[in-house]
């Protein structure tokens, strides 16, 4: 059956992405936009991230149309900066896949159709091929019916759903992103696929996988759709194994549920439009809670928590600075705080905090109290928490805001004549201990008093 391409109107294309195709276009090579934001476009829903553009134009042409712009080599992708992002992939058909991570080779020069039939899923398997660029007037080009199945809110993969999984399992993960975002049914050969091909996944570098979960946090809607589908199809036990394990573990909250749906209703409780790492240590925050249980306690989970997401970061190759930050706010995520908590006590919960990224901790403490249903009480007493230490840190008490003690070892031991050992250190400590107790009392004369009266 021959479909007659569909003419499909892109009313408000960004002038860089305009841009983009007017440079390829004028050089005399034949672009597209695809991807997401056609199957955006056609649902209407708005497009976020990056603009995907396919060419006719080899990586080498690109590259050299627009100078500047980052250019992958081996699978011919050229990203061109400032937002939002192009990425412009030169159409391709991919060889053999013997390694389920990477084609063997990648062959350029074949048409817009061949193109597109390499793609995941027939959803993403559309273009649209420019006509008036300035009306924003084209057509839609659909080889494979994704228009249809998009209608029908069905995610199939393109071609032999086997086939397709067995050259990439990475799919795999994005047949739950794009299910869990856009609330699809599975074709059920395609489904069927997804569970037998669950533990190749494992095959999968952890780049990779990485980076799709950190996509899957950062989907607008609730992102406990897709790892709920996840972990439905077997693949969440083989990516997350700590995570997986987390269900069945009982909890008594105000709301019902496990440990698992207590993470993933916390990942929920934090924005899309807050820094990632929230949603990442909102998802991991509790992962102790498998091992710890006793009684109807999870006594020390937070430690068992901040050690296994430690873990799985490192496995993941999360970024060392972002992995601390998570790690560090899982570890404090159990404080206790209540309105009778001295100002003194205030100050040394800040230094406990030495740095940890209060601010990532506190949303974390913030969406765990969503999740838990405490309700507006427990909202109230982080509210008084925060402004307590904000009124702390605008004193300026300077061992907080600059963790400065007005004088150090060296002071001690010219003015004391102590000999440089542990001594020094312990007496450092006293003095920290008298500052945050009262701050008045951070002055060189006075702690020098101190410690000579010591
Ligand atoms: P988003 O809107 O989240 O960016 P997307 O569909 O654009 O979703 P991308 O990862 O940006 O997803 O990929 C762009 C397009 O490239 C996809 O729509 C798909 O056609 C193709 N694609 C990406 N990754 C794969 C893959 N692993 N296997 C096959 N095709 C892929
Ligand atoms: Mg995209």
């Amino acid at each position: 059956m021959r479909v007659m391409p569909a003419e499909l109107v892109f009313p408000d294309l960004p002038e860089r992405v305009r841009e983009v195709i007017r440079t390829l276009g004028d050089a005399g090579h034949e672009v597209a936009i695809v991807g997401g934001a056609v199957r955006d476009r056609l649902i209407g829903l708005a497009h976020r991230g990056e603009w995907d553009a396919a060419t006719a134009a080899r990586p080498e042409e690109v590259a050299s149309l627009f100078p500047g712009a980052t250019w992958e080599n081996r699978f011919g992708t050229v990203t061109i900066g400032a937002e939002p992002l192009v990425e412009v992939t030169s159409y391709r058909a991919e060889g053999t896949y013997r390694d389920r991570r990477r084609p063997e080779e990648v062959r350029f020069g074949v048409s817009l159709t061949e193109d597109l039939e390499r793609r995941d899923f027939t959803i993403n398997a559309m273009a649209w091929l420019p006509m008036d660029l300035d009306a924003g007037r084209g057509t839609l080009v659909d080889p494979v019916g994704g228009q249809t199945d998009l209608d029908a809110r069905i995610l199939r993969a393109v071609g032999e759903p086997r086939e397709r999984f067995a050259e990439d399992a990475l799919r795999l993960i994005r047949a739950a992103r794009f299910a869990g975002r856009l609330g699809l049914t599975m074709d059920p050969a395609t489904e069927q696929a997804i569970r037998e091909a669950a533990p190749t996944v494992e095959t999968v570098s952890a780049e990779r996988v990485r980076d799709e979960l950190m996509r899957i946090l950062a989907l607008d809607a609730t992102p406990s759709v897709a790892i709920g589908i996840l972990e439905r199809l077997g693949l969440l036990v083989v990516i997350l194994p700590e995570l997986a394990a987390l269900r069945g573990v009982p909890q008594s909250k105000a709301v019902p549920g496990d440990a698992l749906d207590h993470s993933l209703a916390a990942v929920d409780a934090a924005a899309a439009t807050d820094p990632p790492e929230l949603r990442l240590a909102a998802l991991l925050h509790d992962l102790g809670k498998a091992t710890t249980l006793r009684d109807g306690h999870f006594i020390g989970h937070e430690d068992v928590s901040a050690v296994l997401a430690a873990n799985v970061l490192l496995r993941l190759r999360v970024p060392r600075a972002l992995a601390d930050s998570v790690v560090g706010a899982i570890r404090h995520h159990m404080y206790d705080y209540d309105s009778a908590w001295t100002d003194a006590a205030v100050r040394r919960f800040v230094r406990r905090l030495d740095g940890i990224d209060r601010d990532l901790l506190f949303a974390l403490r913030r969406a765990d109290n969503a999740a838990s249903g405490v309700g507006p009480a427990g909202e109230a007493n982080q509210d008084e928490l925060e402004a307590r230490i904000a009124e702390q840190l605008e004193a300026e008490h300077a061992l907080l805001v600059d963790r400065r003690l007005a004088i150090d070892g060296h002071d001690l031991q010219r003015e004391l004549g102590m000999p440089p050992g542990p001594e020094i250190g312990a007496v450092l400590d006293r003095l920290t201990e008298l500052v945050l107790d009262d701050p008045t009392q951070n002055r060189r004369d006075i702690l020098l008093d101190h410690a000579r009266r010591r």
